[in-house]
């Protein structure tokens, strides 16, 4: 142990035992106050080299070895090795590589955070030391930076777990870019028990220090789509004899374009993008099909369905007015329902965020049409999802996620890590049964 992890250490305790007013009145008795770690103490340990450099340093050999969802062995291996280490229980697999952790009583309340593992199949641009190891994939959404602060936060509970009265259940999930691997945990029992979970996402949209968030829906609900349709190949100089299949696309993809246009209330946000269009490959020959696909957003599971079927309608209809076929499939990727904040855990969340970070730095963010597989956790239980800032135009870290010149910056490791810790820690007193209840309950609600 140093003297600066000694001195953060000295100063945590110092953060303990002094009086905290919002959590004084939030917690029943002053022995429970005491048990409970000051946010601001968490965000000094997260910083302290012991917390930081392991988070620094497990984010990049995640970086490195990238794995897209469902095929994440190496990074679930490591994650477990990690585990082991630390000396922390956990199930796997979940899931085909997911794990859930155990840290504290193994009874309840118990508290879950999440974080996703995959990565992007595309190629990184980005030239440094840890640069992705593996041609065609990239972690380019962060996820190995979820990893790492997850990890991060673990270490700093577990030599806390004494100080716990109850569980804190670390969910590292597979495939969350697009193929619902939250889904599948949850249906595995990732939640079994659990009454609350809170994901974090780094971002480039806030700046590091900043965190962003907001009650209610947050991201939308989305869907995939992929079509064929399917005319007569020809010589491109006499389209007389052939059935033009891209004509017919292009028909069908204007069309679609006025589903949110023309059909939907200009208030309540939707959005079709086509993003795929392949067909063809000589410039005086008209191919026999093209293939196109996209996505199609909304802010209700109702409007969501609602678009399913004005698509198919769409492409069928508007193919055969140009005397093609179309066929439609939806079943490549899972729905994403609306990913929704408990409105009393938002509360709750501005009370550690603000605690932590100073209340200047905690920003109201608008809903975005992004989506979230968290989705699948928070349509089961009370869930909160929340953004990281870190963007630093000064050193350079301002790429959105997908891009192929994203970084993360390292800096937000430590936030994230300190967030996740908190919020779990500060509210498991608040979800405590009394000792009554506690006398009743079932020996299944323990681990
Ligand atoms: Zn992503
Ligand atoms: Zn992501």
């Amino acid at each position: 142990m140093d003297i600066c992890f000694r001195l953060v250490s000295l100063i945590l305790i110092l953060c303990i035992l002094a009086p905290s007013p919002i959590y004084s009145k939030l917690l029943p008795t002053q022995e429970e106050a005491a048990l409970v770690t000051n946010p601001a103490g968490f965000l000094n340990l997260a910083r302290s080299p012991e917390v930081s450099d392991y988070m620094v340093r497990i984010r990049r050999r995640l970086h490195e070895y990238p794995e897209l969802g469902f095929e994440e062995f190496e990074t679930s291996k490591l994650i477990r090795a990690e585990l082991d280490k630390m000396g922390i229980r956990y199930k796997y697999p979940l899931a085909v590589t997911g794990i859930v952790g155990y840290i504290g009583t193994g009874k309840p309340p118990f508290v879950a955070l999440r974080a996703d593992m995959d990565a992007l199949a595309m190629e990184e641009d980005v030239e440094w030391e840890h640069k992705s190891k593996v041609p065609g994939k990239m972690h380019a959404c962060g996820h190995d930076a979820h990893v790492a602060m997850l990890l991060g936060a673990a270490k700093m509970l577990q030599d806390r777990q004494d100080e716990l009265q109850g569980t804190v259940v670390l969910v590292f999930q597979p495939a969350e870019e697009g193929g619902g691997g939250a889904k599948m945990m949850a249906e595995e029992g990732a939640l079994e028990n659990v009454t609350a979970i809170f994901g974090a996402h780094v971002t480039t949209r806030y700046p590091i220090g900043f965190v962003a968030s907001r009650a209610g829906p947050i991201l939308a609900a989305s869907g995939f789509f992929e079509a064929v349709i399917s005319g007569k190949g020809g010589h491109a100089a006499i389209p007389q004899d052939a059935v033009d299949p891209i004509v017919a696309a292009s028909s069908v993809i204007v069309s679609l374009q006025h589903l949110v246009s023309r059909e939907t209330d200009p208030l309540d946000s939707q959005v079709i993008s086509v993003a795929k269009f392949e067909g063809g490959g000589a410039f005086n020959v008209i191919p026999n099909s093209v293939t196109i696909g996209g996505t199609f957003r909304a802010f209700s599971t109702e409007n969501l369905y609602r678009l399913r079927q004005r698509i198919e309608e769409v492409i069928t209809s508007q193919a055969s007015v140009q005397r093609c076929n179309a066929s439609v499939s939806f079943d490549d990727k899972p729905f994403y329902p609306v990913t929704e904040n408990d409105r009393n855990l938002h509360k709750y969340f501005l009370n550690v965020a603000e605690e932590m970070l100073g209340a200047t730095k905690v920003l109201e963010m608008k809903p975005s049409m992004g989506s979230e597989d968290f989705s699948f956790y928070s349509e089961l239980i009370p869930g909160y999802f929340y953004f990281v800032g870190m963007k630093d135009e000064a050193v350079g870290i301002s790429e959105m996620g997908h891009s192929p010149n994203y970084r993360v910056n390292e800096d937000s490791l430590s936030y994230g890590a300190a967030l996740q810790a908190s919020l779990a820690t500060s509210i498991i007193p608040q979800l405590h049964p009394h000792e009554d209840d506690a006398m009743e309950r079932a020996p299944h609600d323990e681990l």
